[in-house]
């Protein structure tokens, strides 16, 4: 298979893993090696439930023996994607209230660019240095990130990049400004997280002069830091919420969420403002509600605060500069980009599946699914200090 997959599939660098997967269940991904891995990453922060959780797989199942695909997104009312999309409105704080489904993380930051021009009839967009909003042409226009972007020119033009947590910065939002879009912890720079109060500076200055704030919660969203979603922590709500990964417990989506007024200018002057084939797809959204309705009726949010105190207690070593992040998305500093990638070699070697983020590749990432037990933490914790060790 290995093979095929080099010769076949299109490749995304030179130096793929490639490796070879059986099945995956809980917090362990099976290679066709025979061998067990326990996985810190959940595909980069996708499995929220673990893998193949009984409750989004029975959903899944349930739903295909229904109906798959109907129609395009918007037309029919539909059991699974109206039942999440009211389960959103009721978990969220106003006035977040309507949800637009699409396919990708990266979609929805497109189709929530789209809505804030349209609302404000505004050209210009705020963004910041760092950070990552995915890789579509819209999203990778407002990434701030120039060795990802140079060889796409050009790209969407009037967006102005400002520094994270840069106080000074924000006179650089105007009346010109349609949307601030920013992530709320930034993720691919290292899971940085917004200094005290800054949000609110930030929410406040958008607010005097009428841009939206967009907070993209791709990954910390869906209970990955103690909350459903990691803006409920700085006391603000976003005029948009994107979400995206860790909503579909394991597959494709992505979504945009505002109040009514705002959304309602999707559809209309033009009509079709956003136009989807497979978003709001009956087997993804069964799969999503899973997700969801476990994430709000289990314990598993409350748990999150004692699962990373664990973390930071049991990593500890000199070869540990710092660790960032908050909740299951925390960023481990062991200095260089080549000691990172060969901590993470070495921990797969001994059964440990760990990643780097994406800009910043001396920080390695553990985004576990949240279902991982304290012992599970201990194993894997136990593996990266060997590793450390030389061992
Ligand atoms: N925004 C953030 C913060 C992300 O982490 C990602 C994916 O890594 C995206 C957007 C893009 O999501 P997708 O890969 O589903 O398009």
């Amino acid at each position: 298979m290995q093979n095929d997959f080099f010769t076949y599939q299109a490749q995304t660098t030179q130096f793929a893993a490639g490796f070879e997967v059986e099945k995956a269940e809980g917090s362990y991904i099976y290679g066709t090696d025979g061998r067990k891995y326990l996985d810190f990453v959940a595909g980069v922060s996708a499995n929220t439930l673990g893998h193949s959780h009984p409750r989004i797989v029975e959903a899944i199942k349930t739903q295909a023996e229904k109906y798959l695909h109907v129609m395009v997104y918007g037309e029919y009312a539909q059991e699974m994607p109206v039942k999440l999309c009211r389960l959103l409105a009721e978990a969220t704080p106003d006035p977040l209230e309507v949800t637009y489904l699409v396919n990708s993380g990266a979609e929805a930051i497109d189709g929530s660019l789209k809505l804030a021009k349209r609302y404000t009839g505004r050209e210009e967009i705020v963004s910041f240095k760092n950070s990552y909003h995915g890789n579509t042409h819209g999203a990778l226009s407002v990434s701030g990130n120039e060795y990802h972007k140079r060889e796409f020119r050009p790209l969407l033009p009037l967006i102005t990049f400002i520094g994270f947590n840069e106080e000074k910065d924000l006179q650089r939002i105007t009346e010109k400004t349609a949307c601030v879009i920013l992530e709320t912890i930034q993720g691919a720079a290292g899971f940085l997280m917004p200094e005290h109060d800054y949000l609110k500076r930030l929410k406040k200055r958008c607010e005097e002069v009428g841009a939206l704030l967009i907070l993209d919660e791709i990954q910390p969203g869906f209970g990955r830091t103690g909350k459903l979603f990691a803006f409920e922590h700085f006391g603000i709500v976003p005029d948009i919420l994107v979400m995206g990964k860790g909503m579909g417990g394991g597959v494709p989506v992505g979504a945009f969420m505002s109040s009514r007024k705002i959304m309602e200018t999707l559809s209309h002057s033009p009509k079709l403002g956003h136009i989807t084939t497979f978003g709001g797809n009956p087997l993804i959204a069964a799969a999503s509600h899973a997700t969801l309705k476990e994430v709000l009726d289990s314990s598993l949010m409350d748990e999150i605060e004692e699962k990373e105190k664990l973390f930071r207690e049991l990593l500890v070593h000199p070869k540990i500069k710092n660790i960032n992040g908050k909740g299951l998305m925390l960023a481990v500093n062991l200095g260089t980009p080549e000691y990172t990638l060969n901590v993470a070699k070495r921990c797969m070697e001994k059964g440990l599946i760990v990643f780097w983020q994406l800009y910043r590749n001396e920080y390695m990432r553990i985004s576990p699914p949240l279902t991982l037990s304290k012992a599970e933490i201990r194993e894997g914790c136990a593996i990266i200090l060997n590793v450390l060790n030389g061992e």
